[in-house]
């Protein structure tokens, strides 16, 4: 099996939402097709990956730097006992050169074409990914039925509190038991109108909230009163990179809480295991594999995390993509982020998957099944049809 062509589109995936920092009106998000001339069924296999959402798409690390690198590796370099295209051994070309530390956003770059690669092996084993997964690196407890919340509550112009309990009753009724809403991190009054706002629709226990980093850490006010609430989670109330920051929240806070969907790598992971005052029968680890280096870098951080008595039911994976859903099947992590509105892209799950009380089954399809989520396949197809070229 060898790889003929990577194919990246940078699409828009805009929304007119809001979090504590970002608009995402503008987002835009990398797919990526990675084409072999290996033939199922009279087509050749293609492995397929999307974007994690938030932090834009990544064409020009991919198109100048990181496919042409594995483009000119030597095929016989990337391919496993097998013959088949080894998603480890790629990930060592694809890394070949580049220095330690300053991770930026090369982590998403690598991480996409880990993710495709993942799903190019599945398929071509014609198993769904978890399963890869699980075989692979020996999980003991992976499997397809996974526990998932569903992420919503965004600012919206116009929207107050009767939109936001709607749309948290929403998220209840299409079969997530825990939802998680966005809040301002700084404004007490206007942070516990939402709280008490979504708290008519589910209870306190099943309720989270994420303040973006942008909670005060010098002001213990803000933690103090959102922990007072006791809710399923605090999520990111410092910014990301103040681990001494974090461990101060964090020692006034007696409810979980959760973080590390900006941590990009091992490197900094290892910092907020070290410094971040969290403590492994509390809370939650959110780095997102996809934003991160891909699998290998993820099982360096979950090997750190585990090696210091973090249990792996303390990683709850960031953006909900399909291919966190399979990793935390996978590799039996403790829960998937979901955005509900299945209409979008990146929401939902496979056409036809509910939610039934927070769980989810993944279907039996071989790789990550982006070919089972129409709206997302039909972004994916079109890299697929594109002419060959070299990239
Ligand atoms: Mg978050």
């Amino acid at each position: 099996m060898r790889i003929v062509a990577i194919r990246e589109a940078t699409v828009p995936i805009g929304a007119a939402m809001r979090n504590a920092v970002i608009s995402f009106q503008t987002m835009t998000a990398s797919a990526l097709a990675v084409v072999t001339d290996h033939m199922v069924d009279g087509a050749p296999l293609i492995g397929y990956a999307f974007d994690s959402i938030g932090r834009y798409g990544k064409g020009g690390l991919l198109r100048e730097r990181f496919i042409p690198r594995l483009l000119a590796a030597p095929p016989e370099s990337l391919q496993g006992a097998d013959g088949l295209i080894d998603p480890e051994l790629c990930w060592r070309v694809v890394m070949t050169d580049e220095k330690d530390g300053g991770h930026g956003e090369r982590s998403g770059a690598v991480g996409l074409l880990d993710a495709a690669l993942w799903d190019l092996s599945a398929k071509a084993r014609g198993q769904p990914l978890w399963r890869t997964l699980a075989e692979r690196y020996a999980t003991t407890d992976a499997g397809p039925l996974i526990d998932s919340y569903g992420s919503c509550g965004h600012f919206q112009s116009g929207g107050g509190a009767g939109n936001l309990r709607d749309e948290v009753a929403r998220a209840r009724d299409l079969g997530y038991r825990t939802v998680k809403i966005k809040v301002d991190g700084r404004d007490l009054r206007g942070d516990a109108q939402r709280i008490e706002a979504a708290l008519s629709a589910l209870p306190a226990a099943e309720l989270a909230i994420d303040a973006n980093g942008k909670a005060d850490v010098a002001d213990v006010g803000w933690m103090n009163m959102a922990a007072g609430y006791g809710l399923a989670w605090i999520e990111e109330p410092a910014s990301p990179l103040d681990y001494a920051g974090l461990a101060h929240l964090a020692a006034h806070c007696e409810v979980p809480v959760a973080t590390g969907e900006n941590l990009f790598s091992w490197d900094d992971a290892r910092n907020l295991l070290r410094y971040g005052g969290l403590r492994p029968a509390r809370d939650r680890i959110q780095v997102d594999m996809l934003l991160a280096y891909g699998i290998p870098e993820y099982r360096r951080i979950l090997a750190g995390f585990e090696g210091a008595g973090w249990p792996r039911s303390a990683f709850w994976p960031h953006a909900g993509h399909l291919f966190a859903a399979h990793v935390v099947a996978g590799l039996g992590l403790g829960s998937h982020e979901a955005a509900p509105d299945a209409s979008r892209i990146y929401g939902g799950f496979w056409d036809g998957t509910t939610v039934e009380a927070g769980q989810v089954r993944i279907p039996d399809i071989p790789g990550a099944g982006y070919e089972a989520k129409a709206n997302l396949y039909g972004v994916l197809r079109e890299l697929a049809q594109a002419p060959v070229r070299s990239h």
